[in-house]
């Protein structure tokens, strides 16, 4: 499996990204809620359940299920 993504990386930086979504920054993104996760965006490549998945804005590595970034889209 690929390497977890390292939310200290530009990339992961640059979208806000957190491994654990209750540790996303409240005050630079507002819209954030504490039931937004990885595992319920629109964007994550596994299943809701699981652990860890792809996510195609971080090439080659996995996301957390729990973890957060700013382009997070509700899963329809
Ligand atoms: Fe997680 Fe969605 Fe952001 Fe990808 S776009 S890192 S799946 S919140």
């Amino acid at each position: 499996a690929a390497d977890m993504l390292d939310e200290k990386t530009p990339q992961a930086a640059a979208l806000g990204y957190v491994a654990d979504t209750t540790k996303a920054d409240g005050k630079k993104y507002p819209k954030h809620a504490a039931d937004q996760g990885c595992h319920n965006c629109a964007l994550f490549q596994g299943k809701a359940t699981d652990a860890a998945g792809a996510c195609p804005l971080f090439a080659g590595k996995q996301v957390a299920g729990k973890g957060w970034c700013s382009a997070w889209a509700k899963k329809a």
